[in-house]
């Protein structure tokens, strides 16, 4: 747990989300600026600063959370398709220091980059 970050103080509880999904290491919750009609944010509970950071060391818990997804994803409804996004860095739009996965879904999306 980093104290000052933002996400690991949502995962401990201080600051209040809408959780979708946890467990043991994975927790879920909803953007509070959605930029669809389903926006999940799903974090490793260990803080990983970005995608920058995983290495065999930790990349169990990526595992982790793209398990996490495909179950969210389910239980949202998303059986026709979602999207999953990782912002890393400066260059790549990250905002929030602590490796998430913005999983976005439940209409068709349409600023496809790649
Ligand atoms: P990034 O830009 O780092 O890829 O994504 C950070 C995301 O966190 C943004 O989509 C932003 O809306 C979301 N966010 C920032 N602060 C909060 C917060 O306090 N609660 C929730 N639920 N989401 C947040
Ligand atoms: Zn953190």
């Amino acid at each position: 747990m980093s104290e000052q970050c933002l996400f690991c103080r949502i995962i401990s509880g201080e600051i209040p989300s809408a959780k979708v999904y946890e467990d043991d290491e994975v927790f879920a919750f909803r953007d509070i600026n959605p930029q669809a009609k389903v926006h999940v944010l799903v974090v490793p509970k260990q803080h990983i600063a970005s995608a920058a950071a995983i290495d065999g060391s930790n990349s169990a818990l990526v595992a982790k959370c793209f398990e996490a997804i495909a179950k969210i994803a389910r239980a949202e409804g998303l059986g026709n398709g979602y999207r999953i996004i990782n912002n890393c860095g400066q260059d790549g739009g990250q905002t929030v220091m602590h490796l998430h996965f913005h999983l976005i879904g439940g209409e068709k999306l349409s600023e496809k980059i790649i």
